[in-house]
């Protein structure tokens, strides 16, 4: 009884706005499901369960913020990046450590996750990096936090200037698609990109072909599909 009350709460909280600029997370994304989120596809709903992970992980930011104000660095949290056309986003925490300032991203994530990670995952390099060029900072750290056992890791990154270019074309190559109404292609290893296993657009996905197709060709198929 409780139980459903609880997800129920959580599922009405659910906002699936028409999306009108790209977020910074969207850097290294499957083109096909940002261009879905633009044009407010029907997408399947997130579960309760996972909206209280996402939760979680914000307070665990909090806890974070909340040790960094007392260690005296500097902080600022939660900052928007500068107000330009196409990207907007929010950096966890500008910090800085002995006079030089770093971008600071802050990522939770289960054991198994964190006990095989080696290397920052590509998408957090991505993001971050596209925090220090709206910043103009040329130093970020990634911080991993183990959810289940609160252990952590640090991973430093140079700015990286033709990387965050190749990130800012991209973006400006998927407007245009975007504009134009053209639904990109599917990644090119789909279904096995990790990418679709999570991906709330995977049944209409599957719908269209794999290849560039136009969106009000698809819409009339998926309205149609909806009708039955
Ligand atoms: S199922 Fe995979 S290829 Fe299709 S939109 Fe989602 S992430 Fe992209």
């Amino acid at each position: 009884m409780l139980k459903e009350l609880i997800d129920q709460f959580y599922l009405e909280n659910q906002k699936n706005k028409e999306q009108t600029r790209f977020y910074i997370t969207d850097a290294g994304k499957c083109s096909r499901a940002v261009f879905f989120r633009f044009k407010n596809a029907p997408r399947e709903p997130v579960q309760a369960r996972i909206m209280r992970i996402f939760e979680h992980g914000e307070n665990i930011h909090r806890n974070i913020f909340n040790i960094l104000y007392r260690l005296r660095l500097g902080v600022t949290t939660e900052i928007p990046i500068p107000s330009q056309e196409i990207i907007s986003g929010r950096a966890d925490a500008i910090l800085c450590i002995n006079n030089e300032n770093y971008v600071l991203d802050i990522k939770s994530m289960n054991s198994m996750i964190f006990r095989n990670l080696a290397q920052p995952k590509e998408e957090n390099v991505y993001q971050i990096q596209l925090y220090m060029h709206y910043f103009d900072i040329k130093k970020g750290i990634l911080l991993y936090i183990d959810k289940d056992q609160q252990e952590i890791k640090e991973f430093f990154v140079e700015y990286d200037e033709p990387l965050v270019k190749s990130l800012l074309d991209k973006f400006y190559g998927l407007k245009v698609e975007i504009e134009a109404n053209k639904i990109p292609a599917r990644l090119a290893d789909y279904p096995r990109n990790w990418q679709c296993s999570y991906c709330a657009f995977k049944d209409i996905c599957k719908t269209a072909n794999g290849d560039e197709i136009s969106w009000e060709d698809f819409k009339k198929k998926i309205e149609e599909f909806s009708k039955t």
